[in-house]
């Protein structure tokens, strides 16, 4: 007899596959349809496990989710078609800061201040938000929390098999109809464009007041520029005198951790001026910028979620908003009886950033001033639902408009015939200290 077959499958109607953005967001989410079969005023009810990764390699350290939140009263939170977080998403006690306004710096050292109200840029910790998934479950009769490691995911007559490995090195496996998996992609697919969003960033105490609490530095492109790509600084105040002070980089392969040490160090020092300080934590990251095809089924059963399945945004990295709005969609298909998971971002997005990708890849457009530019000549609160997808095609028009039209127009002329290449080494969101 096979290991495997040892014990019955545990049964839920639906299996959430890695407890990181968009596992949490889609568990979040489902735990309040979640109740056992004869929960009262739940129709359908639903029983959810989600399975998270034992602490090991497997888990990412603690990381920073920011993103747009519509922040104002009267929203309902459903699909306004912003692009954006409505009000009432139940994650404000993940929330450990937010900013009403916004500040990008061009390479000429000009600030440029916006006020994208009614959206607020918010941060939320991984720990934060899995503190509040946890209880959220504990506090749901139908829903419950597996630590497993997840080795494969098979299709069944009536859904789908997940066979685990426990915490204590035993088999387990799972039965659902439906299947959400979000463990990260082994290799990217095959794109015509592939560059890296690769940053490091520092939690410093400074020794004096030197941040305004109010102002979030979104793009400062005051740093030395890369070869190829763009680099720029990125902070976000806690405190007067605590902030989160990033830089990163869009560019074709990540740095030594000593590269970025000095970039910090420079731009601390010699850019912010912050005087003496004190870095608390860091915390590095790599995110695909790509405009390869991630199928979003793995099965009649199997859908996959999260970077794995297409939110990242290909030309910001941005990935949170778009996890926030599937995970809504799904829950409240699920409680209406019916499956469906919509596409993280729509074609028209997708096919703009292909154009972006491929035209600071090659060079065509200067990436400090096409960002730059497009703070200085866009609205706040349109450009930020234009980078969330939540722009009508008119709109778009108009932002299109205010970009180096020339360059981006040869670009998409170009992009239908060229290849898709596979990446010339693996790379995932992974991130680490
Ligand atoms: C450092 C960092 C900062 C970022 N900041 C932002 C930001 O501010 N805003 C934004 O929009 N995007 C941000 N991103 C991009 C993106 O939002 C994150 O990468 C996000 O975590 C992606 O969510 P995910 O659920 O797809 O993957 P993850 O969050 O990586 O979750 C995958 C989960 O799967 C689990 N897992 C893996 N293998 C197994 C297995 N075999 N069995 C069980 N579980 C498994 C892992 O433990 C993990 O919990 C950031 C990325 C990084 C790396």
């Amino acid at each position: 007899m096979s290991r495997r077959s040892a014990a019955a499958p545990q049964v839920s109607d639906v299996v959430v596959l890695g407890g990181g953005a968009a596992g949490l967001s889609l568990a979040h989410r489902l735990a309040e349809i979640a109740g056992p079969p004869d929960s009262p005023g739940v129709s359908p009810p639903l029983t959810l496990t989600l399975v998270e990764a034992p602490d090991g390699p497997l888990r990412p350290p603690e990381r920073t989710w920011c993103h747009w939140h519509r922040d104002h009263p009267g929203d309902d939170g459903g699909t306004d078609g912003t692009g954006t977080d409505g009000d009432g998403d139940g994650l404000d006690e993940a929330v450990v800061a937010s900013w009403s306004r916004l500040r990008v710096h061009g390479a000429d050292g000009r600030a440029l201040t916006v006020d994208p109200a009614p959206l607020r840029y918010r941060m939320i910790r991984s720990t934060g938000f899995e503190s509040l998934v946890r209880a959220r479950l504990a506090g749901s009769p139908g829903a419950r929390l597996l630590r497993a490691t997840a080795d494969t995911v098979r299709e069944a007559a009536d859904g789908a098999v997940v066979h685990c490995t426990a915490p204590d090195g035993g088999a387990l496996s799972l039965r659902a109809r439906l299947v959400f998996d979000s463990r990260p992609p082994r290799v990217l697919p095959p794109a015509r464009t592939h560059l890296l969003q690769h940053f490091r960033g520092w939690f410093v105490r400074t020794g004096v007041p030197r941040f305004d609490p109010a102002v979030a530095d979104l793009m400062d492109f005051r740093v030395p520029q890369p070869r190829h790509g763009l680099a720029f600084g990125y902070v976000l105040p806690l405190a007067a005198d605590r902030a989160l002070v990033e830089y990163t980089e869009f560019s074709r392969a990540p740095l030594a951790t000593e590269a970025y040490e000095a970039a910090l160090d420079h731009y601390c020092r010699d850019v912010l001026g912050l005087g003496a300080l004190t870095v608390e934590a860091a915390e590095q990251g790599v995110i695909p910028m790509t405009d390869g095809r991630f199928a979003r089924r793995a099965g009649r059963s199997v859908f996959r979620i999260g970077t794995a399945g297409g939110a990242t945004r290909p030309a910001t990295g941005y990935t949170f908003a778009a996890v926030q709005r599937q995970s809504r969609a799904v829950a409240a298909a699920l409680r209406a009886g019916r499956t469906s998971v919509p596409p993280p971002h729509g074609r028209r997005a997708l096919a703009m950033d292909a154009v972006l990708l491929r035209a600071l890849d090659t060079g065509r457009v200067d990436g400090p001033a096409f960002f730059t530019d497009l703070f200085r000549r866009v609205p706040a609160e349109r450009l930020l639902r234009f980078l969330d997808g939540g722009t009508s095609l008119w709109e778009e028009f108009g932002v299109g408009l205010r970009t180096p039209v020339g360059p981006m127009l040869r670009t998409a002329l170009e992009l239908p015939f060229l290849p898709r290449r596979p990446p010339s080494a693996p790379s995932t969101g992974e991130s680490h200290r």
